[in-house]
């Protein structure tokens, strides 16, 4: 996995990124913690999946905070699209 920073803010809080190894043992490749401001990343994910599901806990972030109500599929159709937009137009990285 490529280095990633160890935490990320959203909003008012700030959520700590773990590998953990426990997380591909279920089948997933990340998971998120509200209570605990965690998210826990499968260390041996393909460095090409990890933005995704990285957008993909983080989109559950803003879900939380924001009471968006996005249910899963949702959830990874906006992860999904977000990389691909950002991945396409490298530019749009610079306008936040
Ligand atoms: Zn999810």
């Amino acid at each position: 996995m490529v280095d990633i920073p160890s935490s990320v803010k959203v909003g008012p809080f700030i959520y700590k990124i773990l590998e953990d190894g426990a997380v591909e043992q279920r089948g997933i490749y990340a998971e998120v913690y509200h209570r605990t401001f965690e998210i826990k990343i499968d260390p041996t994910i393909a460095d090409q999946k990890l933005s995704v599901s990285l957008w993909h806990e983080l989109l559950h972030c803003l879900d939380d905070i924001q009471g968006m109500e996005l249910d899963e599929k949702n959830v990874s159709r906006l992860a999904n699209g977000i990389v691909m937009l950002l991945r396409d137009n490298p530019w749009l990285r610079e306008l936040a």
